[in-house]
């Protein structure tokens, strides 16, 4: 099919968050679905798609550490948190007959793929969509930051991340009406203001990779693929 996109590969990061719909915790299977119904939508354009789910709808390393759990501990529940978000969006996804893998960066082979550079490469290339999950492997990390690892390490050309809004504000647009949408923003100024794209770590593996970060709501039905066609409104971070 033609793509009216130059995107070849891109990476989507979600939250957690937004697999629970209006619910205040857990996956909304109805949600999960739409999901889906937008990342079909870009892979019908020929586009590779890989996918990080945070785990904040379901456990956060900081909120069990807040209640007294070890924050190593706790942060390796919040992996195993976007484990099942993985899993959840792997079978909306194949209900739409999209071929998907799910690949962890902790080990756990009956239930996915463990990371192996080359075998995640040669599935985008099959265009197998790959959710990255388990965060990077590592404590004290965001799924931010690991899909900016993985978008990196795939050479995707940018980095979505879809959120309840349509880009970065110089305020929270929800509490403050006048806040000012950005168009583009540069990577430092992310920074400096601390404007919540994605947390500091993040932000300077992906200025230090040169990946371009766009920030988009995925609210709007035909947002994500509309954005990768140019169209809509969106924060470019660069
Ligand atoms: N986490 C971690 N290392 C990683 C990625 C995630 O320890 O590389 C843990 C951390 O405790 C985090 C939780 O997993 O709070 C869920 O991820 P995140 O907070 O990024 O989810 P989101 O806010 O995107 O839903």
């Amino acid at each position: 099919a033609r793509t009216p996109t130059s995107y070849e590969r891109v990476m989507l990061k979600i939250s957690g968050e937004a697999l629970m719909g209006d619910q205040g915790y857990g996956l909304h299977p109805p949600t999960i679905a739409r999901i889906a119904d937008e990342v079909d939508s870009v892979h019908r354009m020929g586009v590779e798609v890989c996918m990080v789910i945070g785990g904040g709808n379901i456990f956060r390393g900081l909120q069990g550490s807040a209640q007294g759990m070890e924050r190593t501990t706790a942060d390796y529940m919040g992996m195993l948190a976007t484990v099942m978000n993985a899993l959840a969006m792997q079978s909306a996804l194949e209900a739409k007959g999209i071929h998907t893998r799910v690949i962890t960066a902790i080990r756990m082979d009956e239930v996915a793929e463990p990371y192996i550079r080359r075998r995640a490469v040669r599935h985008l290339e099959k265009k197998r969509v790959i959710i990255f999950a388990a965060g990077t492997g590592n404590p004290y990390f965001t799924t931010d930051t690991a899909a900016t690892l993985r978008a990196s390490e795939m050479n995707c050309q940018a980095i979505f991340k879809g959120t309840k809004v349509d880009g970065v504000y110089d305020k929270d647009p929800i509490r403050y009406p006048d806040a000012k949408r950005y168009d583009e923003v540069s990577y430092d100024e992310a920074l400096q203001k601390n404007l919540g794209v994605m947390d500091a770590s993040a932000i300077a593996l992906a200025r230090d990779n040169k990946l371009p970060i766009i920030v988009f709501s995925l609210d709007e039905p035909g947002g994500f693929r509309g954005i990768l066609s140019g169209q809509g409104t969106y924060t470019r971070v660069t």
